[in-house]
């Protein structure tokens, strides 16, 4: 099996997956109760939150376990909105966001707020100067995701949120920097970030966790309200197992970063060269920065038909984001790109468990495809 398909998600990681075990079957308490088993919960809980703080430089008391990183996103921009509604209406974000980020956006539309959808270039960037000039006196939000989903394109989120804070001081600022995590170094005080989203399936732990980071002193309305767990933030029993499994991939992930970018570099090398010596006509898509993601078309093989050809030979890739189910993409449209190179995109996503190997079987499917499609 060769699995290039990490954006979408992950495998656990067999010791986040022992974690999870261990809190289920053993580790069992509500972290809530008063006796030794719920106290040795909300340990547990502490420890992971803790972890989780120190991958991105924050303090333990600024994380908020959620089920995953759409009610992150959800929680923050409804929360930011709410807050904020006093002082303007108008919101900035980007036309290449993740669903999580522009569904929410448009239900806050539906509400009474006004929304900036700020396009990229041709390359997949928002430029500091589009960003600046969407700013107004009303602005009391902007959300822009660090690693687009499908293209591997970084935001400069650091001068974002400078030029924000400058502009508009009231205005909140979030990160969704779910493709981010634990890829590159996250350090939301540097970007003068106040939320940050990230999620635990696409770096090893299981899906059904994710984590809000909000800022000391932010202080929004939270989105689920019942028995006050997260400090209130986000009531319901919190799910120590999924939290203790999110904490050791993140742990292990962190602990081998460098070495790990190291090698998916190595990897999106010799995919790329792969692809220029032995399809010379496939056209890259966007200027990744960051080597986990490489979206690429293959004029004339329609990637639905392409995705099942490689299927049969047990690789496993995206036509564009997992959630976009075969829709056409709506970050590859914003980059300019026509029809039929839209049509016969993939993407590629590494993680540090691939090998030379899955590329090799990539590289020798679409060949297969290629001989098959192409006219
Ligand atoms: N943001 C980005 C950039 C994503 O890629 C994803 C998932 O693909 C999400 C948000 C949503 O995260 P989750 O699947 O944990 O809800």
């Amino acid at each position: 099996m060769h699995y290039l398909d990490h954006s979408a998600t992950t495998a656990v990681i067999p010791e986040a997956a022992q974690a999870a075990l261990r809190a289920m079957c053993d580790a069992f308490g509500n972290p809530s109760s008063q006796h030794r088993m719920g106290i040795e919960a909300a340990a547990e809980l502490k420890a992971a939150r803790e972890t989780i703080a120190s991958a991105i430089g924050c303090s333990g008391g600024e994380i908020y376990f959620t089920s995953c990183g759409t009610e992150s996103t959800n929680t923050a921009l409804f929360g930011a909105a709410f807050k904020n509604r006093h002082f303007g209406k108008h919101i900035v974000t980007t036309a290449i966001e993740h669903a999580a980020t522009l569904q929410t956006c448009k239900r806050l539309e539906s509400e009474g707020f006004r929304v900036t959808y700020l396009q990229p270039d041709a390359d997949g960037h928002i430029t500091v100067e589009d960003f600046q000039n969407a700013l107004e006196d009303g602005t009391i939000l902007a959300s822009v995701m660090l690693v687009n989903n499908e293209l591997g394109t970084m935001m400069d989120v650091a001068s974002f949120g400078k030029i924000l804070k400058r502009r508009c001081p009231k205005a909140l600022f979030h990160i969704d920097a779910v493709q981010g995590f634990c890829r590159v170094p996250l350090t939301p005080a540097k970007w003068s970030c106040d939320l940050m989203s990230i999620s635990g399936h696409k770096i090893g732990a299981p899906k059904g966790i994710g984590a809000l980071y909000m800022k000391k002193g932010t202080n929004l309305r939270p989105y689920l309200v019942g028995g006050g767990q997260e400090s209130g933030m986000r009531s319901g029993t919190e799910a120590i197992p999924n939290i203790a499994a999110f904490a050791k991939a993140c742990e292990i992930r962190m602990t081998h970063l460098k070495e790990d970018y190291a090698l998916v570099e190595r990897l999106n090398a010799a995919l790329r060269n792969g692809i220029s010596e032995r399809f010379p006509w496939a056209l890259v898509n966007g200027a990744a920065d960051i080597p986990h993601v490489l979206n690429v078309s293959f004029p004339g093989c329609k990637s639905e038909v392409m995705l099942r050809v490689l299927e049969s030979d047990e690789v496993y890739v995206s036509a564009g984001s997992a959630c976009s189910k075969g829709k056409e993409s709506h970050v590859l449209k914003a980059i300019g790109l026509d029809k039929a190179r839209i049509d016969s995109a993939l993407r590629v996503s590494f993680s540090p468990t691939n090998t030379e190997q899955d590329v090799e079987a990539f590289l020798n499917a679409v060949e297969k495809g290629a001989k098959m499609l192409k006219r």
